[in-house]
């Protein structure tokens, strides 16, 4: 499929089979934080979901998450997701900056949506043992509302 320039081929039947297999984030960490976020995202699954189905990724089990920024109004975090597949063109979400030595996350190549916005990289980061080698990574901006107090 094509999506906002990504050119991406997803095994569908695998990328489910592979997150069947992958422990959701309050699972990896038990944190205070994690377990939060884990909450937050099954609560909101149905309009989160609408955006990730298309892909069979499950938010609520992120290869890593963290918070990027948190105040009163709105808590920002990126996460890390790995789908089965081949990224088939240059676009990639990450780019080349400084003298060509470190890589950032290219912003404007990602793709919005409703809670944050998305790309796809051929970068694999944390990839587990029983992972296949044809994965691709997505790399996730989520911006939540923090002003709903069962959240505080
Ligand atoms: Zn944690």
């Amino acid at each position: 499929m094509e999506i906002c320039g990504y050119e991406i081929d997803i095994d569908l039947v695998r990328t489910k089979e592979l997150y069947k297999k992958k422990k959701t984030i309050s699972e990896e960490c038990g944190c205070k934080t994690c377990k939060k976020l884990n909450m937050e995202i099954i609560k909101r699954f149905k309009e989160l979901h609408e955006e990730f189905e298309q892909y069979n990724i499950e938010l609520n089990k992120s290869e890593d998450i963290c918070e990027l920024e948190s105040n009163n109004s709105k808590r920002v975090y990126s996460g890390i997701y790995h789908i089965v597949g081949k990224l088939n063109n240059n676009k990639d979400c990450w780019k080349l900056v400084g003298k060509g030595n470190s890589w950032i996350i290219d912003e404007e190549s990602m793709i919005p949506f409703k809670f944050g916005k998305y790309g796809f990289t051929n970068k694999i980061s944390l990839k587990k043992d029983y992972e296949p080698n044809d994965i691709v990574q997505m790399e996730l901006i989520l911006i939540l509302d923090n002003t709903k107090k069962n959240f505080a």
